[in-house]
């Protein structure tokens, strides 16, 4: 499976060679998106990945830097089919979002555009609980709560299982022991934001948690933004070579 980052940086002003968060799992039978930050769709078709075969897409939580790139993304979708005279792989695109309120702005913009977002294809959302929320026989993903926006139910983290491997997605998080459980049980690959937690907090605390194979820093603040190669050391220093401060374009083979 391939992993890529499609955009690292967190919600703060624009960054040169960084779009807001968003990152996919490529597993060869459908893409998965978490994530939809500013410029997803952009650097994902310029970067050679066909758009056309998503299956699902999962947003964390309705901050802008999250799903500024969502109305463009769908809109790609649905034009791809156009320009490429080509049907969306596999009939079906599902959206699971924990806000609802906030997709039916995105809606408004598309119905509001050419076309209306008249789709050929089953355009599913739904509304991110918690606990098991996909098994499609490729992957399983379940969903827990944060706290980051101040409410329990609006920010989600994630758990992605595919062909024996396991992710963790924080998503925007209060405090990394919100995943704690996770953690312990362990994965081969975690995505931590780090705008809003420190380099030295992160790393110390994955540190703990020997059951955490590899870790790839997302979402970055001004930290990294700033002192990125001092970042590089003091992660390094604490984790060694299972840490990596991710930059968009960045690809894993898991
Ligand atoms: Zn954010
Ligand atoms: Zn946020």
């Amino acid at each position: 499976m391939r992993i890529k980052v499609l955009g690292s940086c967190s919600g703060t002003e624009p960054m040169p060679g960084r779009h807001h968060v968003s990152w996919i799992l490529d597993t060869g039978n459908g893409i998965y998106w978490f994530d939809a930050g500013e410029g997803c769709s952009y650097n994902a078709h310029l970067w050679g990945i066909d758009i056309l075969d998503i299956r699902s897409i999962f947003i964390s939580h309705p901050h802008m830097d999250h799903v500024g790139g969502l109305p463009e993304l769908l809109w790609t979708v649905r034009k791809l089919e156009w320009v490429k005279k080509q049907k969306k792989n596999y009939g079906y695109l599902e959206l699971f979002t924990p806000s609802l309120t906030s997709f039916e702005g995105t809606l408004g913009m598309l119905k509001n555009s050419e076309g209306n977002f008249v789709v050929d294809f089953d355009f599913r959302v739904k509304k991110v609980e918690t606990g098991l929320i996909l098994d499609d026989g490729i992957v399983q993903v379940e969903a827990i709560d944060n706290m980051h926006m101040g409410i329990l139910g609006l920010s989600k983290s994630y758990r992605i299982r595919h062909a024996g491997k396991t992710i963790v997605y924080s998503g925007d998080v209060k405090d990394i022991s919100e995943m704690e459980e996770w953690l312990n049980e362990g994965c081969d690959l975690m995505f931590m934001e780090t705008g809003h937690h420190s380099v030295k907090t992160v790393c110390d605390y994955i540190a703990a948690h020997p059951k955490v194979k590899r870790l790839w820093l997302i979402h970055h603040g001004r930290e990294i933004l700033y002192h990125t190669q001092e970042s590089r050391e003091l992660a390094s220093s604490i984790l060694g070579e299972m840490v990596h401060i991710s930059d968009d374009g960045d690809e894993l083979e898991l």
